[in-house]
């Protein structure tokens, strides 16, 4: 059997591995390997539909060494005056370019494509997809698991929904390619049902209203409502500072005032920080999509809306439901399927094992940041070990605890006040403070640091932020109890 010796093996080239990858590369002498089981690198994105783009700004998404993007803010469309949001094509072709510009040649790294991960009797294996072949692998230091989140999108899930013989269920990505006769093209649907109601759902509602679809023509299968972020809160640029570190502030005060959920959200909503697509449905879902508030106007126009809950079976001319209400739709419908769950809600389980490293979030919703931030603490801990002075996982893991990722809107206050605790944590260590101010997936430090004494309207948000931060470790277990 072929073997592979490495200092690290990383399971994954979506946007966690590579994140982590890239920094571990450029701040240590570490050999690496990274693997993948697709054939090029960028993850689910490879297999995303062809209108994606990031929701957050490109700005601050990707691995640490390469820009994304060129800093536009766009100036036109929905969302307008907001940072650049790459394109599906334009974010696999950056991840691309991660690895054959900045991994391959620091000549530490290899990239693995078409290869799977398999792990057995404490042994762990890379097993060639395409010629079967197994390579045992010696692995010095640590596996990083970089796909504990389990990513998962239409285009590749499995339906938890019956389609039975006759009906048209297609993931998003068929959607340009209707055209296709093979596809069924070239035959206009009677109507567009789009099945689930996340942020999928919504790019898919907003591509079909720019393609000019009446909205008439657009049937919404809603399980849940959900919040928003709202998308002028997330730029890192000083005229939107108020915005996004005033956003900031609010969440903190909402932490510490609300004794609800439903209140924080409401709360948020008037201080322009979350936004509902419709006013008079409390919504109870929230997975930090983030959309701009043209966006939300244009879903608006959308009004017919089933909220039965999930969808359990698709039929020709009719959709039942779990709760076993039937809504007839036109024979010649065309459901979208959106239902995929993106990530699975895992349990949190420590980030830094003995020989292991799991990539999970330790700020949210930025998983290539936490990546990054995990690798840097990964180099740290290397070079204090090089100076004769280690730092123990102990150390490591007080500054990396994993954010519980939030499904209902009653999750969101504990991932918040346990994200704010892993900041706190970080501004105490000079070092990593350091390190995060000039980190490019961090967007945000490097506003605070253009502020001069004399910007007394913006110093007074950052001591609202302060003053309110402070605080919340004092309501924190009103949050926190199971
Ligand atoms: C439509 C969409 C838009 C998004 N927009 C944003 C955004 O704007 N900003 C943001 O921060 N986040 C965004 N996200 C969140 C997104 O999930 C992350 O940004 C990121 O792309 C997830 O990367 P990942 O590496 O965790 O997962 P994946 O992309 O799924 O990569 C994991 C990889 O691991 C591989 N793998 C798993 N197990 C093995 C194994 N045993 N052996 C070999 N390979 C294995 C898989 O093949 C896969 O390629 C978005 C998500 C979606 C779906």
């Amino acid at each position: 059997m072929n073997t592979l010796d490495t200092d690290y093996l990383v399971i994954g080239a979506g946007a966690v591995g590579l994140a982590f990858a890239d920094t571990l590369a450029h701040e240590s002498s570490a050999q690496i390997v990274v693997a993948d089981r697709r054939g090029t690198p960028g993850g689910h994105w490879n297999d995303a539909y062809g209108f994606v783009t990031l929701h957050q700004p490109s700005a601050f998404y990707g691995v640490a060494s390469l820009p994304l993007g060129s800093g536009r803010i766009d100036s036109v469309g929905p969302n307008r005056g907001c940072h650049e949001l790459a394109s599906g094509a334009e974010v696999t072709g950056y991840f691309d370019r991660v690895v054959q510009q900045s991994l391959l040649p620091t000549g530490r790294v290899q990239f693995r494509p078409m290869c799977e991960v398999r792990e057995r009797d404490g042994q762990v294996f890379l097993v060639s997809l395409l010629s079967g072949e197994e390579t045992l692998v010696n692995v010095r230091r640590r596996v990083v698991d970089a796909s504990y989140y389990g990513t998962t999108i239409p285009a590749t899930h499995t339906r938890r929904f019956e389609v039975a013989d006759g009906a048209r269920v297609v993931p998003p990505n068929a959607l340009p390619a209707l055209w296709q006769p093979r596809l069924g093209g070239g035959r206009a649907p009677g109507q567009i049902v789009i099945l689930g109601a996340g942020k999928t759902a919504m790019d898919v509602a907003l591509w079909l209203l720019q393609c000019g679809l009446p909205p008439s023509r657009i049937t919404w299968v809603m399980p849940r409502d959900s919040w928003l972020i709202n998308r002028a809160t997330t730029q890192p640029e000083l005229a939107f500072f108020e915005a996004s570190f005033g956003s900031q502030a609010a969440q903190m005060e909402a932490l510490v005032q609300c004794h609800t959920a439903e209140e924080i959200f409401e709360r948020l909503e008037a201080a322009g920080v979350m936004l509902r697509i419709h006013a008079d449905v409390k919504p109870t879902m929230f997975h930090y999509a983030t959309m701009a508030e043209g966006e939300v106007a244009e879903l608006r126009r959308v009004t017919q809306v089933l909220r039965q809950g999930r969808v359990a079976r698709v039929e020709p001319g009719a959709l039942v439901f779990v709760n076993g209400t039937r809504v007839a739709i036109p024979e010649d419908s065309l459901c979208i399927d959106c239902t995929a769950t993106a990530v699975e809600r895992r349990p949190q389980v420590p980030v830094f094992q003995p020989g292991r490293i799991v990539l999970q979030m330790v700020r949210i919703p930025q998983p290539a940041f936490s990546a990054a931030l995990v690798a840097h603490l990964e180099a740290r801990g290397l070079e204090a070990e090089d100076e004769g002075s280690p730092e123990t996982d102990t150390a490591r893991n007080a500054l990396c605890t994993p954010v519980p990722l939030p499904d209902g809107i009653e999750h969101f206050p504990r991932a918040s006040v346990v994200g704010l605790a892993n900041q706190m944590a970080w501004g105490r260590d000079r070092e990593l403070r350091g390190w995060i101010r000039q980190c490019r997936l961090d967007g945000f430090g490097r506003l605070v640091e253009q502020i001069g004494p004399d910007d007394t309207a913006r110093q007074a948000v950052l001591a609202r932020l302060g003053a309110a931060a402070r605080q919340v470790p004092f309501a924190a277990a009103r949050w926190m109890a199971d």
